[in-house]
């Protein structure tokens, strides 16, 4: 089989988690396995760079950008195939532009367009295991090295999978797989083996720092079956994350995610008449701001009230844009002291009962919901901040998430 192993940068954080990831990387060998690796930057090292970058100019040209921090993958490509030759395995290291990863001329947020698999298939058909340099490419436009943005060697790993029809994609970090919910909320919190793409998009905010969210969606359209489990301890399984169809049996709730960095905005009193809200909103999306749950209830005297939600890193932006609307309400008030709690899974389409499982469970600890809203495989509820990790808590032993 062949198989994508990418590993994030705690894994190749030191000259011994590398010499961790050659023992990793021997023994798919050995059990006959074709390997393609993607490596991330040590730990440490591509914000090391842009504060060298930051040294000379805050703001540095974007090509010389990104010919300063691809080298930091390029690093551990090199070291990692270093560490397997002297071990007798045929390894070889490849920069992006060598693995083919053909991109946009977008530097340091460039998107992938294509991928020439030639170099990589000769390799692999050549027996060498190939250990390719993440988070970067070649710009199909200007032919100079790009990056992905942040996190991108995840991009690149599943991009490969999905070009090389990989039977599996693994992604090393630091954490063993998604959980039910966040386990320093919730000790009891249980490591999930399998979650479809959709539901591990909504729980982004457990999975944040396991997988970047981006690459969660090229999977999905790309149909990669992704692995999340850790390098620090690789006799564990991890979580599978595949397509709705591979899971035979569908849990009616996978998890529970919790998003502190919300805030709610009320509009109190406001004009009732047609266009209102769309001016709200068109501004809104104007000035690229999320808008996440919105309600609108009716008032008194021919007003309505309209409360939503947007994430905390956009409020300054936020308000700045209410302020053209302040002569269309009585009263805009901002709070910030609330946190979304969501309850995410794929057999919530075909059960009833599963909301209102929820609301009795915050009832039963008086815990007032301010907003809900609910999608086909999630239920979002605004609470006060200060009962976010009682909530996690009791909504986790209402579907008894530990079994
Ligand atoms: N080294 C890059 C970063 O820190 C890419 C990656 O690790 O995925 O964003
Ligand atoms: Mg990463």
């Amino acid at each position: 089989m062949l198989r994508v192993l990418k590993f994030g940068g705690t894994s190749v954080g030191t000259l011994e988690r590398i010499q961790n990831v050659t023992e990793i990387v021997k023994k798919f060998r050995n059990q006959g396995d074709d390997i393609v690796v993607v490596v991330s930057a040590m730990s440490g090292e591509t914000n090391k760079l842009i504060e060298y970058a930051n040294h000379y100019s805050k703001t540095p040209n974007e090509k010389e950008m990104d010919m300063l921090l691809s080298s930091g993958e390029r690093v551990t490509s090199a070291l990692l195939s270093i560490s397997l030759n002297e071990q007798g395995f045929e390894a070889t290291s490849m920069s992006g532009r060598e693995a083919g990863i053909l991109t946009t001329s977008e530097h340091t947020s460039a998107r992938i367009e294509n991928i020439q698999t030639k170099n990589i298939k000769d390799a692999i058909n050549d027996g060498k295991i190939i250990i390719v340099a993440g988070f970067q490419g070649v710009s199909t436009t200007n032919h100079r090295v790009t990056t992905l943005g942040r996190g991108g060697s995840d991009l690149t790993a599943v991009a490969l999978a999905g070009a090389l029809k990989a039977d599996l994609c693994e992604i090393y970090t630091d954490v063993d797989g998604i959980y039910t919910t966040d386990p320093r909320l919730v000790p009891k919190a249980k490591k999930l083996e399998k979650i479809s793409y959709d539901e591990m998009l909504e729980l982004a905010s457990l999975g944040a720092k396991v997988l970047q969210n981006r690459s969660v969606e090229m999977a999905k359209k790309l149909n990669v079956n992704l692995v999340s489990r850790s390098s620090f301890t690789p006799e564990i399984e991890g979580t599978l994350i595949t397509k709705e169809e591979n899971i035979m049996e569908k849990p009616i709730v996978s998890g529970i995610a919790l998003d502190r960095n919300q805030v709610r905005i009320g509009m109190y009193g406001v004009i009732d008449k047609p266009g209102i809200a769309s001016s709200i909103f068109t501004a809104l999306a104007d000035a690229k701001i999320n808008v996440d749950m919105i309600v609108q209830t009716v008032g008194t005297n021919n007003t309505t009230n309209l409360d939503f939600t947007i994430p905390s890193s956009d409020l300054k932006k936020t308000k700045k844009v209410m302020a053209d609307f302040k002569s269309d309400s009585k009263n805009i008030d901002y709070n910030d002291a609330i946190c979304k709690v969501s309850i995410v899974g794929v057999g919530m389409k075909s059960h009833t009962g599963v909301a209102s499982k929820a609301f009795s469970a915050l009832a039963n600890e008086n815990i007032n919901i301010r907003i809900i809203s609910t999608s086909e495989i999630k239920i979002s509820m605004i609470v006060d901040e200060k009962y976010a990790e009682l909530a996690v808590r009791s909504l986790h032993d209402a579907y008894e998430l530990e079994k």
